[in-house]
């Protein structure tokens, strides 16, 4: 089944001369890795091909891998295969414009909500779509050129997306197609300087967030990263976004929430657990995401208060009715 629809896919990738890849707003280290690694493979594979990565935001933390293409003009869109890689909804993708091309692909790994794309391939179990990504590169080794920059942005998306392959979508598979990928060759102690080191008021700011985080009854811990936090530290949307992770193993927690004011107004909500699934949680304030990493978006400090209390609630339902979760 999904040797079929990889198959409608490279056929499509050899039935257009421009192809333009996009991901979704905000991007993290699979969204970057996945679009810049297939953008590698396929002009390495391709060379009289145009293909480009057209996305209209960018992360901080992995500028190291390099950045876009230069925008080209609407006119463009209209006779290019349109690739997205890594966006569950039409809305996440960081580019509207996508809807200017001639046909659209989806490649994903998230929940399929809202399917759209022809063809259409997403397979929910896979860690990362970095993942799918070395997966669709396998399966025609043959015939794609693979190199080792290509690799070493995919391998930083599966090791980011994965928690350091940590997480419990990681398979043999992932781990057979992460050795593929380091038998190509990849630089791993440049690449998690990269992914590790921070600046120092990072730390100064990690100290003081250390003491304003808070605990439910149950077990949901949760910090709420003001904006007079932000300007007090100095801190990016990324830096005060990455504080849900200062929260990722406290005994007896097994959700964990970071609310992030945003400059308008709005505050947006990073929920991550263990064990329990939290992405109903997320849907249910405008958002979606994994069952044990979801994403969403409140408007006030009532609404987040009550985003606290539906998690307090899930955990002590899982709490009661499950044993051995530590
Ligand atoms: P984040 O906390 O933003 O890293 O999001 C965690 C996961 O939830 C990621 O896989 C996102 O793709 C997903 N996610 C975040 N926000 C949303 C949203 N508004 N709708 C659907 N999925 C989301």
């Amino acid at each position: 089944m999904s040797y079929e629809i990889k198959k409608q896919i490279l056929d499509k990738i050899k039935e257009y001369s421009k192809i333009i890849i996009f991901r979704h707003k905000r991007p993290d280290g699979d969204a970057t890795g996945s679009t810049k690694g297939l953008q590698r493979i396929l002009r390495l594979t391709y060379p009289e091909k145009e293909i480009l990565l057209q996305n209209s935001d960018f992360a901080e933390y992995m500028a190291f891998l390099g950045g876009e293409d230069a925008p080209v003009t609407d006119d463009y869109y209209a006779d290019a295969l349109g690739i997205v890689i890594d966006t569950g909804t039409t809305e996440r993708i960081s580019n509207q414009k996508f809807s200017l091309c001639k046909e659209i692909i989806k490649i994903d790994h998230h929940i399929n909500i809202a399917p759209y794309g022809n063809p259409m391939w997403v397979e929910e179990e896979r860690s990362s779509s970095c993942e799918m990504i070395a997966d669709f590169y396998a399966t025609f080794k043959d015939e794609l050129k693979i190199d080792s920059e290509a690799a070493t942005y995919i391998y930083c998306g599966m090791v980011t997306d994965s928690g350091r392959f940590r997480f419990r979508d990681v398979s043999g598979e992932t781990m057979r197609l992460a050795g593929m990928l380091l038998d190509i060759g990849i630089d791993t102690d440049k690449m998690y300087a990269n992914l590790y080191m921070k600046e120092f008021d990072i730390y100064k700011f990690e100290a003081y967030a250390y003491g304003q985080m808070q605990i439910t009854e149950n077990g949901v811990a949760y910090l709420h990263v003001t904006k007079e936090m932000q300007e007090k530290f100095c801190l990016s949307q990324e830096d005060a976004s990455a504080s849900v992770s200062l929260m990722d193993s406290i005994k007896n927690s097994l959700i964990w929430l970071a609310f992030i004011d945003n400059d308008d107004g709005s505050i947006r909500v990073r929920l991550r657990s263990r064990f329990v699934t939290i992405n109903c949680i997320g849907e249910k304030y405008r958002g979606g995401g994994h069952a044990c990493a979801a994403g969403a978006t409140v408007y006030s400090v009532e609404e987040m208060n009550q985003l606290i209390s539906d998690a307090d609630a899930r955990l002590k339902e899982y709490k009661e009715n499950n044993e051995g979760w530590l």
